[in-house]
């Protein structure tokens, strides 16, 4: 954990109390934003900092999951094409932070088929460098029957993956053409600001931040059923996982959640 100056705890409380008409509540990507971003992230952060539960980084993760899902459900106006049973885009490469590792894990573990199919996938995705991926697809082990058997415990950029055309998706994902996604209006926004809320807190807490490899990272912590408390304790759980390659330090997610890191540590 970082080591910083902290608040009084009365000074932190008026912070707190502040936050409460924002903490949880829908994001509206056509208003200002800010205030909400600074009260979420402060509310996470503090979640891993003061939190005694030795889920807290299963409980950050699905406090995101459910505030993006709010934001969503509030946002997204426009008839959907995704339906259950529709998976074609889970055969593309996923990334997201260890604590969504720990909560995609708590909806696998103990189904052994899927923890099977998780440790095969992962081997596969070992084997095959992240700009391969798109032409030697990984298809996620969590997929069955075409629908995710993990749904309510899948990482916040499942939750935004919401399309406008299915023609475009069978493009993309089945027949591998350079064809623009074609986003519902407003949920990348949504989905960028859970994902630098969620790294902000993380970041102040001192945990590592980044967006890794889904499979490799979600085989480790099934193994292992003690990671993510050795994982709060710092230790290196998932050393060898590989960072998204589109997560580098110059990258517009990185420097976002550092600047809204460095607000929020200022004021808990
Ligand atoms: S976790 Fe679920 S939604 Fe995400 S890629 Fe896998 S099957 Fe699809």
């Amino acid at each position: 954990m970082n080591a910083f100056p902290r608040l009084d705890a009365a000074t932190r409380q008026k912070f707190i109390d502040a936050d409460a008409a924002l903490v949880g509540k829908p994001l509206n990507p056509a208003e200002n934003c800010v205030p909400a971003l600074q009260a979420n992230a402060r509310h996470m952060a503090l979640m891993l900092l003061d939190d005694p539960s030795p889920a807290r980084a299963r409980e950050v993760a699905a406090f995101a999951e459910s505030l993006i899902d709010a934001s969503l459900a509030a946002a997204v106006t426009e008839p959907i094409a995704c339906a259950k049973g529709c998976g074609h885009c889970c055969v593309t490469y996923v990334s997201c932070t260890f604590p969504e590792i720990f909560r995609l894990a708590e909806g696998v573990r103990g189904r052994a088929d899927a923890e099977a199919r998780v440790r095969d996938a992962s081997a596969r995705a070992q084997s095959i460098p992240q700009v391969y991926r798109e032409v030697n697809r990984v298809i996620c082990p969590i997929l069955v029957d075409s629908a995710c058997s993990a749904y309510a415990h899948r990482p916040v950029v499942c939750r935004a993956v919401l399309s406008l055309s299915l023609p475009k998706c069978l493009a993309i994902f089945r027949d591998g053409l350079r064809v623009d996604f074609a986003h519902a209006t407003g949920t990348e926004a949504i989905r960028g600001y859970a994902v630098i809320m969620l790294r902000a807190a993380l970041i102040v807490a001192g945990l590592p931040h980044q967006n890794y490899e889904m499979t490799h990272a979600l085989d480790i912590a099934l193994r292992d059923e003690t990671a993510e408390a050795r994982w709060l304790a710092g230790e290196p759980v998932f050393a060898g996982v590989a960072v998204d390659r589109a997560d580098i330090a110059d990258s517009h997610f990185y420097q976002l959640a550092e600047a809204l890191a460095s607000v929020v540590r200022q004021t808990i």
